[in-house]
Formats: C-alpha cells, structure tokens, sequence
C-alpha cells in the first residue's frame, strides 16, 4: 500500500481524527497511488495515524477513514460503521417511531466520508461526494438492503461530484424507483416529496427538532413561511394550530407537492401555497402593509465557499432585514442558515446589523442547529452546518 507522510507540525488534529487532510499538510508519498485509492497516512517522523482515501483531484487529498486501532480500511469496517449508523437512528434516537424520513448516514459524521444515505419512506437515497467509497459502494449497498429491505435505492447527484472527479450518472441503483411522489411523516404530519426529482435527496429532515420546537408557537397566529420547499415549517404549524400559514417557494415543483401536503393534512382553509421570490413578496408585504405574527426563513446555502462569505452575508441581511419589517410589534422571527462558513457568531453578527437598522431589539428565544440525524463527529467541525435561531423581535421605544 502507498504511504503518504505528513509535513513537521501538521499532524496534530489528524490523531484525534480529524478527516480531512488537505494538500498542504503533505509533505512526501511513497509508492504508486492511484485517485480513490486506499493509502496508510504517517507524521513526518514516521508514526503511523490511520488510512483513507486518496485524491489528487480534490483539495482534500487524504480523507481519513482508519485510526491505527481501526485498521484496516476495508470493507468489514465500512459495513460495521453502516450498522453503527443504523443503532443509532433506530436504537438511540428511536427516529422511526416518530418519522419515515431520516438521515441514515451522515458521511464524515458517521466514519463514511462521502457517503450520505436518507430514507424517505420505503426508499433509500444516495448522494456520494468521495471517489474512494466508489469500489465499496456495491457491497455497501448490498448490506443496507439486507438490513432494511427497501423498495428500491436511488441515487442523487452531490455537489462535490466535479471537484473529487466522481463520474455518477442520477438514477435507480437497486429495486426500483418509486414512480411519483413519496408520502413521508413526520412527528404525526404528512408530506409529499421526491426523492428521484426534488432538492437534495427529496426532504430536509435536519430541520425536524427545530419543527417541533417552533410550531407551538403558532398557534392562532398569522404565520408567513419563506422558502417553504414542500411545506416543513408551513405543515408542521398548520398541523400546531397556526390561524394561517402562507407558504411562498419560487420552485414550481416543490409547491406542486406542498398543494398535496395541504390537502393530505386538511388544512386547505387556513394554509396557501404561492409561487414567488421571497425577497419581491417581503417588498410587496411591506408595500401593502400585510404584516405577520411570526416569519420563518430558511434560505437554501446562500455561501458555499469561504471566499463567498461576504455576498452570501448580504444576502441574508437583506432577506432578514425584509422580514423583520413585515413582523407585528412582538412578533417573531425563525431565521436559519445552512451555510457550513457562516458561523453563530457571525450569524448572530449579521442580525445585530439588522436590528440596528430596523430599530428593533431581537431576544432570542430558540437556538437549534441539525437534527441528531445529522451527527457531527468531533473534532470535525466542519459537520456543523445548520443554525435555526428563533427572536422575539421588540420595537425600540419606550411605550412599545
Ligand atoms: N423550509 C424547507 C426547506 C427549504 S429549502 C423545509 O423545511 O423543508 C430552500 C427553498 O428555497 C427551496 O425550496 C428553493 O426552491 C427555495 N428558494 C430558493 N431561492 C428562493 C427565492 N429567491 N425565493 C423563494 N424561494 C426560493
């Protein structure tokens, strides 16, 4: 097997595991390595740290799979680590007691870089993002039907699919497709997805914990849920007793399915799907004078590089800064990002930035990120990608 040494110093968050070796921590290789290959990774005085995939075409050279008391990497380990996943979304979180739709396998999180692997209802979605999991994959696949027996395993595109060179075409890879839309639940409310068509793999379940937490308090009150994709937010606080929910997507599809989830839930009097851009509906509210009791907005990633860290904050002042000012007096305000560089604090910066302009002051009253689903193995800090914060938003003034 190949080996790769590390430079002087660039070890350290290697041995407690950290995944992602990036090229300027290599320091020499030895041996023919090959792109999706398995190499043994050392220190630069020749101590060995573990194995992982190598990957020339990625600025993530090495993801490391293996600690030494883990090797080696191959496929009985992959297999077991899937089974660890199973455990714990069935055994510790008894998620299928309360949803169909879950995270099964949560890549890097879970000990399978690149692997990411939702169920939606009695199907199984895969999104690869590392070449080096590809000549595991068929055996993978082989063991998830085994365990859990789905109707069929569809695969869908990642976006690191160019950068790790990864040549996958979407499509069915077991059993077979389901041929429409998929119903799922979740905590006892009803959704229409699609797993082979939709955003993703179909359905954001690492919303779900914030869902449960925030629909109570909609009830009786006029609820506006921006970027509603199939209706998460909208359903769950329609189900919660909201006095009305207005859904707004810009994606066609998507409120084709939110209109069934409406009708699936009964709640076609009090919930409206309606096609536009967040931003010119938040102008034509303020416009109109149509104001709201609570607002969410839950943007798709609006920075994926750091590099774009600037503009994507801009952006999620401006879209927060329109929601505040539709927001009745005491109103609240549920703002998310699931943008992996844009961290609570500068998060919380942005909103402070808000505030100030729109004279208000924002009491927090909800801090949530990723449903447990969603793991973050540490110290890969990287996993942390969802914030969900919900405000109070107070008028300044004296009499307010
Ligand atoms: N809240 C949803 C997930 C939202 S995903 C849930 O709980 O399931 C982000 C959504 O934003 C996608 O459905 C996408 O179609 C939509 N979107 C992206 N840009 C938009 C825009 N400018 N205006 C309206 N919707 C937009």
């Amino acid at each position: 097997m190949a080996k790769v040494f590390l430079k002087p110093r660039r070890a350290r968050p290697f041995w407690f595991g950290h995944p992602w070796i990036f090229s300027g921590a290599i320091g020499r290789v030895k041996g023919q390595l090959k792109n999706g290959c398995v190499t043994e990774v050392f220190d630069s005085e020749g101590r060995r740290i573990g194995e992982g995939f190598w990957n020339e075409n990625s600025q993530i050279r090495v993801r490391l799979v293996a600690l030494e008391a883990e090797r080696p990497l191959d496929i009985d380990l992959l297999v077991k680590r899937i089974d660890r996943a199973i455990a714990l979304r069935h055994d510790v979180l008894a998620l299928p007691a309360r949803t169909n739709a879950y995270r099964l396998v949560h890549a890097e999180s879970d000990g399978l870089p690149g692997l990411v692997v939702d169920r939606i209802g009695d199907w199984l979605v895969v999104q690869l993002s590392a070449l080096g999991m590809v000549p595991f994959l068929d055996l993978l696949l082989d063991h998830l039907e085994e365990r859990l027996a789905p109707r069929g395993i569809v695969e869908r595109a990642s976006g690191a699919a160019e950068e790790e060179g990864l040549e996958r075409e979407e499509g069915v890879l077991r059993g077979h497709a389901p041929g429409g839309p998929v119903e799922v639940e979740e905590d006892g409310v009803r959704f229409l997805c699609d797993p082979v068509t939709g955003q993703k793999t179909g359905f954001f379940s690492d919303q779900r914990e914030n869902r449960r937490a925030l629909s109570p308090l909609a009830k009786d009150r006029d609820v506006l849920d921006a970027f509603s994709y199939v209706g998460g937010f909208g359903l769950a606080m329609a189900n919660a007793g909201a006095k009305s929910v207005r859904c707004v997507d810009s994606s066609e599809p998507a409120l084709e399915l939110l209109q069934r989830g409406i009708e699936l839930n009964d709640v076609a009097d009090r919930v409206t799907a309606d096609k536009g851009n967040v931003l010119r509906v938040l102008d034509h509210d303020r416009k109109d004078g149509r104001t709201y009791d609570l607002v969410v907005l839950d943007p798709p990633k609006l920075v994926r590089k750091r590099s774009g860290l600037e503009r994507g904050l801009g952006l999620y002042y401006e879209i927060n800064l329109k929601a505040v000012r539709v927001l009745r007096p005491g109103g609240v305000l549920v703002t998310c990002s699931c943008s992996q560089h844009v961290t609570e604090e500068v998060f919380d910066e942005m909103l402070g930035s808000v505030a100030k302009e729109a004279e208000v002051r924002l009491q927090q009253i909800h801090r949530g990120g990723q449903a447990p689903d969603h793991p973050i193995l540490l110290p890969h800090d990287e996993g942390r990608y969802l914030q969900c914060s919900a405000f109070r938003v107070l008028p300044q003034g004296r009499d307010a």
